[in-house]
């Protein structure tokens, strides 16, 4: 409604009536009135019907009707315009009617002067606009219930398949018989792994539009978590020759409180970019401190020295799905969500994304984040411990069977390798120099499955124990450690016999996958005898209800290689036979989203049938942690559903 031109239905069979009217809705200044004039009943209606008004002044006396009938008619139409009944003399029962029919305020005419008909006025156009705005606010609100129902089905519905396109892909990549289809395995996986991570994106970015994005903050150590960036990144930058720095200049607070996962998806997403926009040179991310207002800031600054981007673009980047067009730059990766959803993230963070950036020389983003108080200390940045820390606290989860034979003369080094390698289960054994290696191999190349060889030893440095063993006919995979990875040291150590490089500092996870790659995995070893784990698992019943087909099978199929008994169930009917068929089921793992009902329901009659029972939901989408609470669910997975995120179920 226009705040000034006021669209008026006046219903007056008295024209002398009509023109005071008039006269009085004049002398209203600050309004202009359109006035539509009617007498007749049908008219009335009519035009009720078909135009919007924003108020009606209302004769009871309308010959054969009565103004009361035009209220009745008009109400029973779902007519929202505002009414004001207006009587040739005062009727206590006809103002009650008038009043209980819905009119917003009954005048009489002998008491009418325009003091009184301008309040009435008035006051029936203000509770007009409140109730808009009301109305309004209710449509936005069903609006975006219903686009979050919309999303989280969507969602729902992609994760399923994804779950089964990702795991089953996961499980062959593990079969050696099929070593000659991994690259177009391999393929499928990245591109289901990246088509989970758009649509992580895009349900982030629906979050943060509908300012439902809440953040986590807690107490955390800069080191650590800087480490376990630095872990992250410095493979790929070395494969491209790039250096890849973290440092502060000036000591930083060791601890800050802050959402450590949001911090790390803004900081991965730009160290991502500027890898992936740079050919030579370096990436640096650099931190500083400074206290302002009772409060710190951490500022961080990522550089590089890649391609850049044109000024006019600049702008543009930090808006969804925008990327800088151009044919050079322009790769299959990326929807050009990211610096739009780091931008919001560093805004819910307490700071704000800048970009700073020369065509061919490079580009520099930086933000701060508020660290929510000044810290008790400040400290120098040392990623040496923490990676050394990090690496030494191994998950404990891979579990391997093999010899292995470490060729390295730094003693920590050695130590450090060794410890890693042998929290897998593996047996290591190793030398100190390159000599006692090329004899160990020589003489006991069947012994080993596996070996890692430094570069530069002193008696007999790795290339040439790698060229003389490979010589003497020694075929075991050999990988080797380097502390500088140029552009093509690769190509060339492998051209003189090298399987694989990797960099120092050692990444764990890097080298847990290099074990993973040559070496058997316990569980297959000793299929008949059964690992701890599943000795731990033995016996374990869990009802899996999963009405997508594949996802059950492959959900299935891990619980066993977990070795659990699993009891399947399509639908809600299936589950409720089942669960009242078996007792003591010691988990119920349950799809939110089934054909003939919603697994809260079922949730919901388990829990009054056992209140003891556990059970675990998994779900596309993040449930309402309300509905959690009151289920009392022991745990939600989010699909795709991996066989860690099972493992770790069980643990
Ligand atoms: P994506 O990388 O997925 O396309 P982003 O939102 O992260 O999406 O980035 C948007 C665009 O900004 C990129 O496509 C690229 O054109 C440009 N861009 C981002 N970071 C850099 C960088 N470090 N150097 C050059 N261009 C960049």
């Amino acid at each position: 409604m226009d705040k000034h031109i006021v669209k008026l239905l006046l219903v007056e069979d008295d024209e002398d009536d009509y023109i005071l009217a008039l006269d009085y809705l004049q002398e209203m200044a600050s309004f202009t009135f359109e006035v539509k004039w009617l007498s007749d009943y049908q008219s009335i209606i009519n035009a009720l019907q078909t135009e919007s008004f924003d108020l009606c002044l209302l004769d009871y006396q309308l010959g054969g009707h009565t103004g009361l009938s035009v209220l009745e008619a008009a109400k029973a139409m779902g007519c929202t315009t505002p009414f004001i009944m207006v009587t040739g003399q005062a009727d206590e029962v006809l103002d009650a009617k008038a009043l209980a029919l819905g009119a917003e305020d009954f005048l009489v005419k002998s008491e009418i002067n325009s003091v009184r008909f301008i309040r009435a006025i008035r006051y029936a156009l203000a509770r007009k606009e409140l109730e808009s705005e009301r109305l309004e606010r209710l449509k936005i609100e069903s609006d975006s219930r219903a686009k979050d129902r919309f999303l989280a089905h969507l969602s729902h519905e992609l994760r399923t398949p994804l779950t089964s396109i990702i795991g089953y892909t996961d499980l062959l990549l593990s079969r050696a018989e099929l070593d000659p289809i991994k690259p177009e395995l391999s393929i499928i996986n990245s591109n289901s792994q990246h088509l989970l991570a758009l649509l992580n994106d895009v349900l982030d970015l629906s979050k943060i539009r509908e300012n439902n994005l809440s953040l986590n903050k807690d107490w955390f150590s800069l080191s650590p978590f800087l480490a376990e960036l630095q872990s992250l990144f410095s493979m790929a930058a070395a494969k491209k020759g790039l250096d890849f720095i973290i440092a502060a200049e000036e000591p930083v607070p060791e601890r800050v409180f802050s959402d450590a996962t949001r911090l790390k998806q803004v900081l991965i997403n730009m160290i991502y970019n500027a890898i992936k926009f740079t050919e030579s040179g370096q990436i640096r991310v650099n931190l500083s401190y400074q206290e302002r207002a009772e409060t710190g800031l951490v500022f961080f600054s990522i550089t590089d020295t890649g391609i850049g981007i044109p000024k006019d673009k600049l702008k543009r980047i930090f808006k969804p799905f925008e990327q800088v067009q151009d044919v050079t730059t322009r790769t299959s990766e990326g929807a050009g969500l990211g610096l739009a959803i780091s931008a919001s993230l560093i805004e819910l963070l307490g700071g704000e994304l800048k970009v700073e950036s020369t065509l061919g020389v490079g580009s520099t983003f930086s933000f701060a984040i508020d660290i929510g108080a000044v810290p008790a200390n400040l400290v120098p940045l040392n990623l040496e411990t923490a990676l050394i820390c990090q690496q030494q606290n191994l998950s404990g989860s891979l579990k391997l069977n093999g010899q292995v034979l470490v060729v390295e003369d730094v003693p920590e080094i050695r130590t450090l390798l060794c410890n890693i390698i042998s929290a897998t289960g593996v047996t290591v054994t190793s030398v100190a120099d390159g000599q006692q290696g090329l004899a160990l191999l020589t003489d006991n190349q069947h012994h080993f499955d596996l070996v890692f060889m430094d570069l530069h030893m002193p008696i007999m440095g790795g290339r040439d124990v790698v060229v003389a063993a490979r010589r003497q006919g020694v075929e075991l995979p050999i990988v080797a450690l380097t502390a500088a990875a140029l552009k093509g040291s690769e190509e060339t150590l492998q051209a003189i016999g090298f399987n694989e490089v990797l960099t120092k500092p050692i990444n764990t996870a890097l080298l847990q996958a290099c074990l993973a790659h040559y070496l058997q995995p316990q569980k297959m070893a000793n299929q008949v005898q059964n690992t701890h784990e599943q000795q731990d698992q033995q016996g374990k019943h869990i009802l899996l209800v999963e009405d997508d087909h594949d996802a059950r099978e492959l959900m299935s199929l891990l619980l066993k290689s977990l070795g659990a008994k699993v009891h399947c169930a399509a639908n809600v009917e299936e589950c409720l036979t089942l669960f009242s068929q078996l007792d003591e089921l010691d988990w119920v793992i349950l799809d939110l989203m089934l054909p003939d009902g919603s697994g809260v329901d079922v949730a919901k009659q388990i829990r009054s049938q056992n209140p003891e029972q556990k059970l675990v939901i998994i779900s596309g989408y993040e449930p309402e942690p309300e509905l959690l609470v009151s289920l009392n669910i022991e745990q939600v997975l989010l699909k795709p559903v991996s066989l860690p995120d099972l493992r770790a179920l069980f643990t």
